[in-house]
């Protein structure tokens, strides 16, 4: 059933052993999650594998995606954790030795001769910082600018360098065929820096049902966005490591600027990372958390993204149903876009959807019925970011999936046994009704193409009170 009051916005959660319950995923789906990811950077496949069954048990329309780790660099394993002072020169190999502290990867990357000198090392997301002095051999020579704590495994970052890692990292390698096999909705593409990552990954799934979303969290992915973004499905503007990988304070500009870019072309976006944070620890917000949550809105963000705060945190259906209330309140106030004609679907779409924003602007239309077969219609008609719920149906289950972190649209699944295009619009505007989504007295906007949900122009655009409709 989906949930009561759901918001426009779509709220993509991080499964994690707070939230690997039944009772708690329930209570989270009822909130108004509409997607959840699991972070193979933590997850083994045992564990991608029981999270998505379990999702499937659940519900039939949850989005699942696996985010995949990317190329990691990471602490090598230590026998307990040391302290560096700031001024201390220290050593980090990048094979493993007798005695020196080594950076770990799954990728076959020869890093020393990519590093140089003056280089800033981040170690543990920034918490320790080097900046690089010499590099001998296979020894890259540091000196401490901020000291603390390293251990085990902590990550390792090197900002604003493009290092070549020579493809694909083993682990990402099984983990996209695992999320081929288990037929998950998307697969995240971390620390994309080209299209060509974007292609390779789509090669290796060979399924156009799973949809690839690019992480946009480095310097490379911001230079070569308009090429990413060509190749992708959807986009994610992943907070956390972009702000590490550039100055922290041009964030919250590219945020605005990749988010109308993806909107413009009708690609969906999300926004992600520490958007309700302290939540990891309290049952409520900070007043700045909230308004972050906001911003993204107002920026055209589809859907928001809850990371620790649902994986780790003490209480993971409490901050689904914080964004929930957060977006309904902030919907309120949304007001309709226009949205240039650079879109990626066929003419006659563009035309139809333009079409259907009109007449929301014109009339007292309360809803947006879309018979669509892969979903880019719906998807055409969301980027107005209209005042009306649209409701789209489709007859493949991973289409409507797919909708998930699309903005305003509520997706089901349709098997039409209509002989007719009369029919067949008929059918579709009662199960509106049946599932509670229009009323009889309801003023629709029905749009759908003349051979109804097969593949095919989409064509048709219809204005009608539903009684008309199902009584015609
Ligand atoms: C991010 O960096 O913001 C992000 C979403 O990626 P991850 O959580 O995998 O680091």
């Amino acid at each position: 059933m989906l949930p009561k009051n759901a918001p426009k916005t779509k709220i993509i959660a991080t499964i994690g052993p707070s939230s690997w319950d039944d009772a708690v995923l329930k209570r989270m789906i009822d909130a108004g999650m509409t997607v959840v990811r699991i972070n193979a950077s933590f997850a083994d496949h045992a564990e991608m594998r029981r999270v998505t069954e379990q999702v499937r048990r659940l519900s039939g329309r949850i989005g699942i995606m696996i985010d995949t780790q990317g190329h990691k660099l990471r602490i090598s394993s230590l026998s307990s954790p040391f302290t560096l002072s700031q001024g201390q020169p220290f050593s980090l190999f990048t094979h493993p030795t007798a005695d020196g502290v080594y950076i770990e990867t799954d990728s076959s990357v020869d890093l020393a001769p990519q590093v140089p000198v003056n280089a800033v090392v981040l170690i543990d997301d920034g918490a320790v910082r080097l900046q690089v002095t010499e590099v001998r051999g296979s020894e890259i020579v540091t000196v401490v600018t901020q000291g603390g704590t390293v251990s085990s495994r902590k990550s390792v970052m090197i900002p604003g360098i493009t290092i070549n890692f020579n493809g694909m990292s083993k682990k990402d390698y099984e983990d996209i065929l695992l999320a081929r096999e288990l037929g998950v909705d998307f697969v995240a593409a971390s620390y994309v820096r080209s299209d060509a990552d974007i292609l390779s990954i789509r090669e290796l799934l060979s399924d156009p049902r799973i949809a690839v979303i690019s992480k946009i969290e480095n310097e490379d992915a911001v230079t070569n966005f308009d090429r990413i973004l060509e190749v992708s499905d959807a986009v994610m503007v992943a907070r956390g490591d972009l702000g590490l990988e550039i100055q922290l304070e041009r964030v919250p500009v590219l945020q605005k600027q990749l988010v109308s870019k993806c909107n413009t072309i009708g690609k969906p976006v999300i926004v992600a990372t520490q958007m309700l944070q302290s939540m990891t620890k309290s049952i409520s917000p900070t007043r700045a958390e909230v308004s972050d949550v906001a911003t993204a809105i107002f920026d055209g963000a589809d859907a928001v993204m809850l990371s620790a705060e649902t994986g780790v945190g003490s209480y993971p259906a409490e901050a689904v149903e914080t964004m929930a209330r957060i977006s309904r309140e902030v919907e309120k106030t949304v007001l309709p876009v226009e949205a240039s004609s650079t879109m990626i679907a066929k003419p006659t779409t563009n035309a139809i959807a333009q079409a259907v924003k009109d007449c929301c602007d014109v009339l007292p239309v309360d809803a947006v019925l879309v018979a669509t077969a892969t979903g880019t219609t719906a998807r055409t008609i969301s980027r107005f970011h209209l005042r009306q719920p649209i409701f789209a149906f489709t007859r493949d289950p991973s289409s409507a999936r797919k909708l998930s972190i699309s903005r305003g649209i509520t997706a089901d699944v349709f098997t039409d046994s209509s002989s007719t295009r009369d029919s067949g619009i008929q059918l579709l505007v009662r199960s509106a009704v049946e599932k509670g989504y229009v009323t009889r007295t309801d003023l629709v906007v029905v749009v759908a193409g003349s051979n109804i949900l097969g593949q095919g122009e989409t064509n048709m655009l219809e204005i009608n009170r539903v009684e008309t409709i199902i009584s015609a």
